[in-house]
């Protein structure tokens, strides 16, 4: 059988793994970070409509610049954040992965870097590898949070053409503070001048504010965001930036044409007409996160802050083996290589009572 190492694939990819998260049949399912709440049957058939309305012109190409979707989600992010957003300021694509993928071919590519600090969302080493662009793991604290000396010493050091930061931060739940955010803004443009881009795709589940605003007088700052979590949306494959409408320009050079189709247009923009009850899911989510935070902590166990709709928890000696015995309950939560932590991604309310049960018999049992 041909094995990929035998065809003459680029170097960089020879031994390496695909991204992929287990996708197991059990009957709680808490290891993607996925909105457990079906979309409501309103919205379900407002996508019918809008999709029977685009299926009569589907022998069109879509439009190409996705422009009543764009005007859409600048309203939407005006309307969340106060701070206003126009639709050039505004690019989407089939899901966020395809829109930092679309910002590292434009920023990134052979013979340039990106530095991010992980643990981290590992699609981000994994893109810029795709794109053939350098990656550096840039060090945190203890707690996670981002060692802002450490981080400042190394891009004056690498001076990376792309500097990645995650807020809320996936795997560990936390968001980054403005500060935070402004200072490596400023040391990667006097280093560089290079691209931020934050990772929001989880913000709406966040106690503190997106950093939108800090896109005001920075044309070299990104923000991205997704349809696949607040909006419950994942399967539409959704994302989207916001940033200097010269952002938006260049992406244009890269992206490949009527790149996101009339189906996915007409869906996301039903899913926007429904964006009040979709939040109201949000709202749910956020409180039983907060309540599976207090009764993980109250099993003795350790908690990182979350600002996210997922938990990471901990510390185990032997991270795989209370993976398993968790998923053995019928419970898959997910292990992302963080020594002694997993991550769980609230659910419903039973799902949510299915894993406690299931994490306080496997810890008494450690
Ligand atoms: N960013 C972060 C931090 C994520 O965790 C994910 C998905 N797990 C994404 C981006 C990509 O999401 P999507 O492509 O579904 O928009």
């Amino acid at each position: 059988m041909t094995k990929i190492d035998d065809l003459p694939v680029r170097d960089e990819l020879r031994g390496q793994s695909p991204y992929g998260a287990p996708q197991l049949d059990v009957p709680v399912q808490l290891n993607t970070n996925e909105n457990p709440y079906p979309l409501p049957e309103p919205l379900v058939a407002r996508i019918a409509e809008r999709v029977s309305e685009a299926a009569r012109q589907l022998n069109r190409y879509p439009d190409r610049d996705a422009v009543e979707l764009r005007t859409g989600l600048a309203a939407y992010l005006t309307d969340t954040t106060g701070y206003r957003v126009t639709k050039e300021q505004v690019w989407a694509a089939n899901g966020s992965n395809e829109v930092l993928q679309q910002l590292l071919q434009t920023f990134g590519g052979p013979g340039r870097t990106a530095i991010g600090f992980e643990p981290s969302y590992s699609m981000h080493a994994l893109i810029a590898r795709g794109t053939g662009t350098g990656w550096v793991s840039g060090p945190r604290n203890e707690d996670f949070t981002i060692d802002l000396d450490a981080a400042r010493t190394a891009i004056a050091e690498l001076r990376p053409n792309v500097v990645f930061v995650c807020s809320p931060n996936n795997p560990t739940g936390t968001a980054v503070d403005a500060d935070t955010v402004l200072a490596l803004y400023e040391a990667a443009q006097a280093a560089g001048p290079s691209m931020v881009i934050v990772d929001e795709a989880y913000v709406e589940f966040s106690h503190r504010a997106s950093l939108l605003p800090l896109l005001e007088g920075r044309p070299n700052l990104v923000v991205s965001r997704t349809m696949s979590k607040a909006f419950g949306a994942a399967g539409l494959r959704l994302g989207y930036l916001a940033a200097d409408p010269a952002v938006v320009d260049a992406v244009q050079l890269v992206r490949l044409p009527y790149h996101l189709s009339a189906v996915t247009q007409a869906t996301a923009l039903a899913c926007l007409e429904h964006t009040g009850t979709l939040l109201g899911y949000v709202a749910q989510l956020k409180s039983e996160r907060d309540r599976v935070v207090a009764a993980l902590r109250g099993l003795g166990l350790d908690v990182t802050e979350s600002d996210a709709n997922f938990i990471q928890f901990g510390r185990f000696a032997d991270t795989h083996a209370v993976w398993q015995a968790i998923l053995d309950r019928g419970v898959l939560v997910r292990d992302n290589g963080v020594p002694g932590w997993l991550r769980v991604t609230a659910g419903t309310p039973a799902e949510n009572d299915a894993f406690l049960g299931a994490v306080s018999t496997v810890i008494k049992e450690l």
